[in-house]
């Protein structure tokens, strides 16, 4: 596939400084009340979230994978195309949120085909090679990973969350979280950490807020760390499709 192409971030400035850090967090299930809440502080900031949502999640089909999403009401396509349309990006998740890692390659890949063309048929503008797949549980297969970039961007999996910062043809993103319980203590010292190297992207999973979810963060610790964030000449905070160039 020909990739999109790619920015270079380093190049990017904000104001007179350039981008040393990127920070990306990665919002994952697509929870209604979360994600509104969610897109309401990004705006306050004049930011974009970065929502990775499932395809069928909102269907009344649609079978909760694990006591971490529990029925908790999630977004459907009507809510990810308004929130497109208000700058925050909105990026797959799965067809109904399996574990790939345990299932067999051809299933995995159905699943993941279906979720694209759900996106493609649903979600206003979607092209697959302009986006990142966000696997569910952060959980892959080396056979996939061979496969997703000849139908996609990038993909995200885990593997830690200090990223370099985007370069062209970058495909594999990595990933970390925390959870059952509230992860700030945890994303605090990975934002610690990145802002103590020279550069680099710290893509964070994170799901919703206050209660909802697993390993959730609070509403009004979302702000502070926004508000923190964006005082710091040199970091950026962005989605990751924003941020490796795939999204205008
Ligand atoms: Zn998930």
């Amino acid at each position: 596939m020909d990739h999109y192409p790619c920015c270079h971030l380093i190049r990017i400035k904000k104001g007179k400084f350039s981008i040393q850090h990127i920070v990306t967090l990665s919002f994952d299930d697509g929870f209604l009340k979360s994600n509104l809440k969610i897109a309401e502080i990004y705006e306050r900031y004049n930011l974009s979230a970065c929502f990775n949502v499932i395809a069928t999640g909102a269907d009344d089909s649609f079978v909760s994978p694990d006591s971490g999403q529990g029925n908790i009401p999630k977004g459907n396509f009507e809510l990810w195309n308004d929130l497109q349309s208000r700058g925050h990006e909105i990026m797959p998740h799965g067809f109904k949120h399996a574990n790939k890692s345990k299932i067999p390659f051809e299933e995995a890949q159905t699943l993941i085909i279906d979720c694209l063309d759900i996106f493609q048929a649903k979600l206003d503008g979607f092209d697959p090679r302009h986006s990142i797949f966000n696997f569910p549980y952060n959980q892959s297969t080396p056979e996939l990973e061979v496969w997703l970039p000849s139908v996609l961007a990038a993909y995200r999996r885990s593997g830690g969350g200090l990223n370099q910062l985007p370069y062209p043809g970058m495909t594999k993103l990595t990933t970390t979280g925390f959870g059952p319980e509230n992860c700030e203590a945890h994303l605090d010292q990975e934002i610690e950490q990145l802002l103590s190297a020279p550069s680099g992207w710290l893509i964070y999973n994170t799901h919703g807020l206050d209660n909802e979810g697993w390993g959730p963060i609070g509403t009004s610790y979302l702000d502070e760390l926004l508000y923190r964030l964006t005082a710091i000449e040199t970091v950026s905070i962005l989605p990751a499709g924003k941020a490796l160039g795939v999204c205008k």
